[in-house]
């Protein structure tokens, strides 16, 4: 048994403190380098049409190639960027690339497909400065308002601090549409929803996941979609893996849905090759 003990405690070496400060030190440092080395991409994931199998939306899911590490997630690098504050610049970065991405798919193939970008609540801080730039890019690119929409967090809702209202009512002003990522796993609370007016409400995967072997987790779903519709904000399902939990949402009057079984985040040819040129030649096939 001690033997036993002694291998498990080899397998489940951790690295000391030292050793995670001197990682985080470089990730920090090859962070800062990360735009200028060109080294980030964004990947698309279509947000389905559940009524017609449609793509009019996609989010942008950033990518970090790094030159040694290889693929680092964001789920790793993006909390980092957000301690030190590098979130701003990458935030920038992911915006200015959605929106020319928007405006180069509608001269290339005449659809206007909306971005949808993840912003974090760091992002608001100094909001007075990049907003305006926003918008001037967004005019500068001839784009309709919403071809734009901001996915934020319930966490944010919560912090008084940051002038969130305000904040989300010059977006309303100027048409950026918004969406509550992740909904359900924070505080939610249907004060929130009426208060801030928000556009789409992102159903969290950890509900999808439950759907198929969880009758109580059907009846929260409908319950949010019927909660949500009822305020004039559509319901996207996030983590949609199988046909029978996209089945079960779209009974339950789900308005779109996102996930593995229709496509994972892909780079940009391969979305285009699926969504855009696909989409031509079904035209072509019909006609
Ligand atoms: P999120 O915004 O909730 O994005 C959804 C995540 O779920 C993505 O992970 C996506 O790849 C993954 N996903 C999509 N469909 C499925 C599915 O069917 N099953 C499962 N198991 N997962 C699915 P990803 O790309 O690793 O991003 C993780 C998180 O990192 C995002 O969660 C978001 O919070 C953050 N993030 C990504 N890009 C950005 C960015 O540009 N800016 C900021 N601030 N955060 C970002
Ligand atoms: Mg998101
Ligand atoms: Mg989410
Ligand atoms: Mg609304």
């Amino acid at each position: 048994a001690a033997k036993e003990q002694g291998r498990n405690r080899f397998h489940y070496f951790t690295p000391s403190m030292q050793e995670y400060a001197r990682y985080r030190m470089e990730l920090i440092k090859d962070l800062r380098n990360a735009i200028n080395r060109k080294e980030f991409e964004i990947y698309f994931q279509p947000i389905v049409d559940m009524s017609n199998g449609e793509v009019y939306k996609v989010e942008a899911l950033i990518r970090w190639h790094h030159p040694e590490r290889g693929m680092v997630s964001p789920a790793e690098f993006i909390p980092v960027a957000e301690e030190t504050g590098l979130i701003n610049e990458i935030g920038n970065w992911v915006f200015e690339k959605a929106a020319q991405q928007s405006a180069r798919w509608r001269s290339q193939f005449g659809v206007e497909i909306q971005i949808s970008i993840n912003k974090s609540p760091i992002q608001f801080r100094d909001e007075g400065v990049t907003f305006a730039d926003w918008l001037s890019l967004l005019r500068h690119l001839d784009l309709s308002s919403n071809a734009i929409c901001v996915e934020i967090t319930e966490g944010l809702l919560l912090d008084a601090s940051m002038g969130v209202t305000d904040k989300l009512l010059a977006y309303r002003d100027a048409g950026i549409q918004v969406s509550l990522d992740d909904f359900g796993t924070g505080y939610s609370s249907l004060a929130y929803l009426k208060k801030f007016d928000i556009d789409y409400l992102k159903i969290d995967q950890s509900f999808t996941r439950n759907l198929e072997d969880d009758s109580d987790g059907v009846a929260l779903c409908e319950a949010i979609i019927v909660m949500a519709h009822k305020l004039g904000i559509k319901v996207i399902a996030e983590g949609v893996e199988t046909e029978h939990q996209k089945e079960i949402l779209a009974a339950a009057g789900c308005d779109y849905g996102q996930g593995y079984l229709y496509s994972k985040p892909v780079c940009l040819a391969e979305f285009e090759q699926a969504y855009l040129l696909g989409r031509k030649s079904l035209v072509a096939q019909s006609e």
